[in-house]
């Protein structure tokens, strides 16, 4: 990703900086407020885009990949199939050019969302009433452990990658304290998620799943109907 897509996403904000493109620069005149809000901007871009990984059935056979691991740690943060990166390249520069993202300001942005995605799929175990709180600004290990639940009922929500408020604003957060099963119910076993299968994964046919489940992991309502 550093080779393919940082050379057209910085020569993109580059351009964007010099002719004063996008939201950025006709919302905000100062550096500071112009650095901040392209932080806030691509942050919510990222929301839409997991939004999407799940809802668009061509995405959601790469992203599957990310959600088949069966137990969250700091590693599910960089297991994400090859063809998923790649799909997200065209989006990443629209959203620079949209939002309108100084070089600085994509900078800035990927090394917070770094450390905010190997925080939030980590096994760190805070103390649940600091970390309630916490939700409410960041997405945390628990919030996020629920968009890991093989209950799509659960996993439809917490999209969020860095700031909770898309979430809030959205009413996608959901906060649940106890954790159910993570992963996909269709490749619960351990021979379902290893490196040869996930690469293969994207590109087989579509598995139904039972157990109220849909091939997409999206629920299905007491008709039998994908909701
Ligand atoms: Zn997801």
């Amino acid at each position: 990703m550093q080779l393919i897509e940082k050379p057209f996403a910085m020569r993109l904000a580059r351009h964007v900086e010099r002719n004063e493109l996008g939201l950025v620069p006709w919302l905000a005149r100062s550096h500071a407020a112009r650095l901040v809000l392209s932080v806030i901007l691509l942050d919510y871009g990222l929301y839409i885009w997991h939004v999407l990984t799940h809802k668009v059935p061509q995405l959601w056979r790469f992203h599957l990949v990310h959600h088949i691991d069966l137990d969250l740690d700091t590693f599910t943060a960089v297991r994400f199939h090859f063809g998923e990166m790649l799909l997200s390249i065209p989006w990443r520069l629209a959203q620079i050019r949209l939002a309108g993202a100084s070089p600085l300001a994509v900078s800035i942005w990927q090394t917070f969302l770094l450390a905010s995605i190997l925080f939030h799929h980590s096994n760190v175990r805070l103390p649940v009433r600091i970390e309630r709180v916490l939700s409410f600004i960041l997405m945390t290990p628990r919030l996020h452990g629920t968009h890991h639940e093989a209950r799509r009922e659960h996993a439809n929500a917490n999209w969020s990658s860095g700031f909770t408020i898309w979430d809030l604003l959205h009413g996608t957060y959901k906060w649940r304290e106890a954790q159910g099963t993570t992963g996909v119910p269709a490749y619960q076993d351990i021979k379902d998620v290893t490196l040869p299968r996930c690469i293969v994964l994207p590109f087989e046919p579509r598995v139904e799943e039972d157990d109220g489940f849909d091939a997409r992991g999206l629920a299905r309502d007491g008709r039998g109907e994908v909701q």
